[in-house]
């Protein structure tokens, strides 16, 4: 007998649970690509990508998941033997660097270490040492999904700007977009980048890079592009074939359609105030679990904290805990990621887990997550203060 027989609940930080309405508007045969209403939806979705990010420039798509979209906007802003800060709060930050690093540049990374978000007086002090303004770009990441720090991306643009240091500001949305508030032009970010398969409900396989016309002007020195990451011709393609430089992927792109209508229809201040009021649930169930027993949030400040993801420090149980609840509650929590290279780090690991609450998530989905874990601690021995679930109903009927 299991109790977890009945609709599953893959509470993991990406791919998110996606909506019967993005998998319904797939369900259909191939459209003409050349010409007609497929053709015709293009625009209206990249219109409709930009204003998810508040932003008036461009948006590059490309057939990619994360990895690609990080490549894609690099190559299109270094030349090789440029220099760039990268701002490390996790796993997603330090990958992004040496995935910069691996172009050819020198990426000088400051590590803030894995519960703390970037400190954005240690970044005015790191541009102002770079007195001949050799660093092209800053690279963060808004919600490290590792860790589940959320970094203050307005306060780091103010920090470039205190240094009076032309660098871009690159960031990485991907676990954030559509779950967090971001302002790409009001906070002065050049380049974002972004994924189709967390925050936008959609399964893997589109990568975003929007960008800007700072960023667009570095183009012109960026000797690491190529011909298919360019992200000119995708932005004013001469003809439709350019917009993807190939065959367009079409199914994503109507699966895309229909998640993008569902944000415009619920409106993204109140996606994003949903993804808060959520979040403040769990918060809320881990602090009174934390008083009494072992399982606790990673990150202690709650202006630091993601709305669309959450890390627990659990101890050595944690492995038990998740496959107790996959295999006995039908709900798959995310496993720990090294916050960095080595072996303490994957030691840290094994002792993480993580409900991923982005996009496709409401209070009942978030009100069992919690439930099923507060179960999974009884049944595998791990003591927990109590008051837990209460406690998160009580931000739930706040919150609404
Ligand atoms: C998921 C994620 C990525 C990587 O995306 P993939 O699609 O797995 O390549 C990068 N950065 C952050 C913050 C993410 O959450």
């Amino acid at each position: 007998m299991s109790l977890g027989n009945g609709r599953h609940y893959l509470a993991i930080p990406g791919p998110s649970v996606m909506p019967d309405r993005v998998l319904a508007a797939m369900h259909r045969a191939a459209p003409n690509i050349y010409a007609g209403g497929f053709v015709e939806t293009v625009p209206g979705i990249v219109a409709d990508l930009k204003a998810v990010a508040r932003s008036t420039g461009e948006v590059a798509i490309y057939i990619a998941n994360g990895h690609g979209a990080w490549e894609a906007a690099a190559c299109n802003v270094f030349a090789r033997g440029d220099r760039a800060l990268a701002l490390v709060t996790g796993r997603f930050g330090a990958g992004w660097a040496e995935m910069v690093r691996a172009l050819g540049v020198r990426v000088d990374m400051v590590d803030f270490g894995p519960r703390a978000p970037v400190d954005p007086a240690r970044v005015t002090e790191a541009l102002l040492a770079d007195t001949g303004h050799e660093i092209r770009a800053v690279l963060c990441v808004q919600t490290d999904t590792s860790t589940s720090v959320r970094n203050d991306i307005a306060a780091i643009r103010a920090a470039i700007d205190a240094a009076g240091h032309p660098a871009l500001l690159m960031v990485d949305c991907m676990a954030s977009l559509g779950c967090d508030r971001f302002e790409m032009d009001a906070w002065g970010v050049d380049v974002m980048v972004a994924g189709c398969q967390k925050g936008l409900m959609t399964p893997p396989g589109l990568g975003f890079v929007f960008f800007n016309a700072r960023a667009d002007a570095a183009r012109e020195r960026a000797d690491c592009v190529t011909h298919y990451w360019d992200w000119r011709p995708r932005v004013s393609p001469p003809m439709f074939y350019r917009y993807f430089d190939g065959t367009a992927p079409t199914h994503h792109l109507f699966g895309l359609r229909a998640a993008l209508d569902m944000i415009a229809e619920e409106g993204i201040e109140a996606v994003w105030a949903r993804h808060a009021a959520l979040s403040r649930a769990i918060w809320a169930a881990a602090e009174a679990w934390g008083q009494g027993g072992p399982v606790a949030l990673n990150i202690a400040d709650p202006a630091f904290r993601s709305h669309s993801v959450t890390t627990f420090r659990a101890g050595p149980v944690a492995v038990a805990l998740r496959d107790w609840a996959e295999r006995t509650a039908g709900v798959t929590l995310g496993l720990g990621l090294a916050p960095g290279p080595g072996a303490e780090s994957e030691a840290v690991a094994g002792q993480l887990f993580r409900i991923g609450h982005m996009g496709h998530v409401n209070a009942q989905m978030v009100l069992g997550a919690l439930g099923a874990v507060e179960a999974g601690m009884r049944a595998v021995g791990i003591p927990f203060g109590a008051g837990g679930l209460s406690a998160a109903a009580e931000a739930v009927a706040a919150g609404a």
